[in-house]
């Protein structure tokens, strides 16, 4: 199990916006910290619930905490909420928020509405170290990981708005790469005193690193998506070069296996890019990889991003595509792109929003 690191650390005192820190600690950082202290393990679950569930950063008139926490945690932690430098929404609902970092870059986060549910698409790391030759992300290269408070930051800010039944870590990132974070930030999502989500709405998305995915399964029961795209080692390298480190082989012996509930099974993700992977043969050559994996399918029309030189499928080939699939009996579902007048679909989160808005403007 990864100690997740206190909330309240020694890195606290040096950064501009110490709530952050605040944010990040989770439900056991906060007894620890109590008890410590000689409180009370109650006031512990008091400001867990006022920060999470009452969006409360600021503790002064809480009054179920002691005077003498109060000041406590005034002086220890001058919190102030984490900044939202620009929100935009789509006329389908979908709204992406830029939100400000203490170190001055900043990242994306977008609410997807849906009639049953309320999905945050939330980003693990600023920038991207994969380099996946489809991503806008990856295209920026990788500055650093988000520690377990900015993770909570995104969900902090969209709940204050909007009710949100699903988390996925599908934004800006490999969450796999920051798992001493990510870690502490399900945990966080889980807790009932929290956001109260469960192991089947929060879904952590995985370009397919292999031990990182082995040390995830043993921490946490969240979903699993993969980043697939191809069926195939030579496509797949060419299209993510993460694949020569962890080929398909070896990645699916470790799908098989990944739930130990029989009837759980990983979302596969697979981008439909025009003439280059959406044949009627890598349908077939897919379902034939799939095979014995508890797997479902989702298809993702690529979202065009610039200078790729990709397009994206033709409505007719996706439904080809997915027919292969069915037909084989994969539980198939492509996946409706949402917020494209804001660049709020996946692979388009860079966090140079602002920029995109000034252009705009
Ligand atoms: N690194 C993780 C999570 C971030 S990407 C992963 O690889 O899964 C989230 C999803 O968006 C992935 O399935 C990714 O492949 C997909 N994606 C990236 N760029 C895209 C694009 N231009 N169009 C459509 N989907 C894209």
């Amino acid at each position: 199990m990864i100690k997740p690191s206190l909330g309240y650390n020694a890195a606290m005192s040096t950064t501009t916006n110490p709530g952050l820190h605040l944010l990040g600690a989770t439900r056991e950082d906060l007894l620890a910290f109590m008890a410590k202290r000689g409180y009370k393990s109650a006031h512990a679950f008091s400001l867990f619930k006022a920060i999470h569930r009452g969006h409360l950063l600021d503790f002064t008139h809480l009054d179920s905490l002691p005077l003498t926490l109060r000041q406590h945690l005034a002086t220890d932690f001058p919190c102030s909420p984490p900044k939202v430098l620009h929100t935009h929404t789509a006329t389908d609902g979908t709204q992406k928020y830029l939100i400000a970092l203490n170190d001055g870059s900043a990242i994306e986060t977008v609410f997807i509405p849906e009639p049953s549910r309320g999905t945050l698409c939330v980003s693990s790391q600023v920038g991207c170290a994969l380099n996946c030759d489809f991503c806008a992300t990856g295209k920026q290269g990788f500055s650093r990981n988000l520690t377990a408070a900015e993770i909570i930051a995104q969900i902090w800010i969209a709940t204050r708005e909007h009710t949100i039944t699903n988390v996925v870590f599908m934004g800006m990132g490999e969450p796999l790469l920051n798992l001493e974070h990510v870690i502490p930030a399900i945990s966080i999502l889980l807790d009932d005193c929290a956001y109260n989500l469960s192991k089947y709405t929060v879904t952590v998305s995985t370009a397919g690193l292999i031990p990182q995915m082995q040390q995830l399964a043993q921490q946490t029961e969240v979903s699993l998506a993969l980043s697939l795209h191809a069926p195939n080692d030579l496509l797949r390298t060419q299209l993510m070069p993460i694949n020569k480190k962890y080929p398909l082989l070896e990645l699916m012996a470790v799908c098989k296996n990944y739930f130990k509930h029989p009837k759980r099974k990983i979302l596969f993700e697979y981008i439909l890019i025009d003439g280059v992977n959406d044949t009627d043969a890598l349908a077939h050559e897919l379902a034939q990889l799939l095979t014995d994996v508890p797997a479902k399918i989702n298809l993702i029309p690529f979202n065009p991003i610039a200078h790729s030189g990709y397009q994206r499928s033709t409505d007719a080939r996706i439904k080809v595509f997915q027919t292969i699939l069915r037909d084989h009996g994969f539980k198939t579902f492509v996946r409706k792109t949402r917020g494209p007048l804001i660049d709020a679909a996946c692979g388009q989160l860079k966090g140079d929003f602002i920029e995109k808005t000034k252009r705009r403007a």
